[in-house]
Parts: C-alpha cells; structure tokens; sequence
C-alpha cells in the first residue's frame, strides 16, 4: 500500500489554493492510506521571516489543517523542525543532489528573483523536500503542479542514492506526485499562482465579506471589457474557482452565461460567493472550536512527533550503516 507525506510552509495563512491544489486530497487520502502531514518550517526560513511570527504561523497553520479534516486520529500531523533527523538526512542528499538540476527549478529562480540576498538554502529547498519525504519512505505526494518539478528530482535523489549505498536495491522508492483537478488556482490579480508569499490569497477562514471584498475585483477573463462582451471560462479563473467549489450543473450555466455574456463578471462571482460559502462555513466553525480548546492542537502535534521520531531514527540507522558513517 503506498505511503503518503506532503508538506506546507507555514509562510502566511493557508489558502484556496493550497486548500484545492493539495489538502483536499490530503483530507481525502488520509482514509485510504497511511498519511504524513508535515508543517515545513524549515522550508519557511529559506526566504527573510519574522521568528515570533513564525510560531504564530506554525500554531495557525496547525489549526487550518485540523480544521479543513485533516483527523490526527487518522493521520500523522507535525512539525517537521522537531524531528531532527529531517535536515540530518538532507545534508546527506546534498551530496547527491545534482547542482545544475537544483539550479534549473523554476521556484528557485522565480523566489530568487524576489530576494534581495539569496540564500544556499532557497536553492536547496527540493533537497530537504526530497528528505522529508524519503525519510518516511513515502511513494505518493498529494501536491499543486508547482510541486511536480521538486518531486522530479526527488526522485534523482533517491535513485542516486540507492545506485550509491543500496547496490541498485530500491531502499528509498521514487515517490511521484498526485494532482488534483484543481492543481494550479491562479491568485486574484491573474498574475501569478495563488502564494501565500504573494499576497494574492484567500484564505480559507476569512470572514464571509472579507472574501467578497477580494472576490468582487479579482481579475477574470481579460476580454470581457464591457459587461456585453462575451467570454471564454477555460481562461477564467473565477470560472476555476466553480469548477472546484459549484455543482456540475452550475458550472455549466456559468459558462453559457459567460459565452453569451447573459451575466455579468459580478453575477458570476456572487453565485462563486455563494458555493464557497458552502464549503467553507463549516470548515470555518471548526476553526473557531478548536481555536478555544488549543491544547488539542499541541497534543496532535505531539503525538505526530512521536510516532515520526520513532520511523525517521531508524531509517537514519540503516542509512548511516549503509553509508559507513556509524
Ligand atoms: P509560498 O508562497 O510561501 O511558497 P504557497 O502558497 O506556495 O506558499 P506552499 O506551502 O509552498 O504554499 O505549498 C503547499 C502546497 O500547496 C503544495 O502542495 C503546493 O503545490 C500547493 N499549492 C500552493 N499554491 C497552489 C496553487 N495556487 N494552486 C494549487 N496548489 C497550490
Ligand atoms: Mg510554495
């Protein structure tokens, strides 16, 4: 049975893209198979951060995962910096990982451009996602597209590896991405994927009139100048948006309305308003529970720890001994 882990930076709030690209899928998964969740903190500080905000971040990140499903008495959540052995076996593959692959990722050049001192670990960032992952031997990453090039190499990395200390035996599998229909959620400006760093985000427990305040601007298909002119959905990512969040048959009167220009962008995005709501709502109720009861939040983490210290000491047993290190 395949192994899931996925990870998420707690670099900002968790948002409609992270939400339909990767958690849905995590929340889906987790009843299927045995599920890692991992809030990358390591990751984070690759780019410039605030500490304290950091461990508000951590703490808020933990609550959104809990309360879009993730069920700690079905999953493994935790954070990835109190298992040590994360960055140990990092260091490890830096030693594998090839320069020029890591130097060719587009969200190295595309945060590298956002930067003003670019830092080694920015570019090594795939690096410690391939440990994390192989740590636990995981083979399947419920991931966004953006993600799919970083898994690539991942599985270089583990493929080097084995060639190296395994004898071609298959110690670490290759693990491969898992998309869902909604792998890329452009963010409200049209400019760029949803990022949490950004600032083109909604975030999944944002009050009701918040949401429409962003929703109401957001940029939709660049044609439709005037409220007659005719649209295409395909390049709309309001029409996106339905796709995930309204049922087949109003997704289909969208996009004749749109074709025909029968509705403006605005009627369009209120019906959106609507079938969001829907989903969030609850999601959101849940967030404001255990918002008042905090230590369930530490104690799923805490118990996510234990169990990944226990699988991630032995694995970096066997990997020391294979590598003459012990
Ligand atoms: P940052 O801007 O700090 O990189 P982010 O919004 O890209 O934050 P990550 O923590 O890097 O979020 O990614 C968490 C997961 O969400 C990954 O699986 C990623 O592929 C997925 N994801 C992120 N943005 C999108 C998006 N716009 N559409 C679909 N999936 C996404
Ligand atoms: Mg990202």
């Amino acid at each position: 049975m395949s192994r899931i882990f996925s990870g998420i930076q707690p670099s900002g709030e968790l948002h409609l893209g992270n939400y339909l690209g990767a958690v849905k899928n995590w929340v889906r998964l987790q009843h299927q198979h045995p599920t890692i969740v991992c809030i990358v903190d390591y990751h984070a500080i690759t780019v410039q951060y605030d500490p304290e905000q950091l461990r508000v971040r951590r703490r808020d990140m933990a609550l959104s995962l809990l309360a879009a499903g993730i069920d700690p008495n079905i999953a493994t959540l935790f954070v990835q910096s109190t298992v040590p052995e994360h960055t140990e076996l990092a260091w490890i593959f830096n030693t594998v990982a090839p320069l020029g692959e890591l130097e060719r990722q587009t969200q190295f050049k595309e945060k590298s451009q956002r930067q003003e001192s670019v830092s080694a670990g920015l570019l090594t960032y795939p690096v410690l996602q391939a440990a994390d992952i192989l740590l636990y031997r995981a083979d399947l990453v419920p991931v966004g597209e953006d993600q799919v090039q970083h898994l690539e190499l991942s599985r270089v990395i583990a493929r080097r590896w084995n060639a190296h200390f395994a004898a071609g035996e298959e110690f670490f599998p290759e693990p491969q991405a898992l998309l869902t229909p909604a792998r890329r959620i452009m963010g409200l400006d049209g400019q760029a994927k949803m990022s949490k760093s950004l600032g083109n985000t909604i975030g999944l427990l944002e009050p009701s009139d918040q949401i429409w305040e962003k929703l109401r601007p957001a940029v939709t298909d660049p044609k439709r100048v005037k409220r007659t002119d005719p649209g295409t959905p395909e390049v709309c990512n309001i029409y996106h948006l339905h796709k995930a969040f309204s049922p087949p048959e109003t997704v289909e009167h969208v996009a004749e309305q749109c074709r025909t220009a029968g509705w403006g962008c605005l009627d369009c995005k209120h019906v959106l308003h609507g079938t969001m709501l829907e989903e969030l709502v609850p999601i959101q109720a849940r967030a404001k529970e255990l918002n008042a009861k905090l230590s369930l939040i530490n104690d799923a983490l805490a118990t996510g720890t234990a169990r990944c210290a226990m699988v991630a000491r032995e694995t970096m047993r066997e990997v020391r001994d294979k590598m003459g290190i012990t």
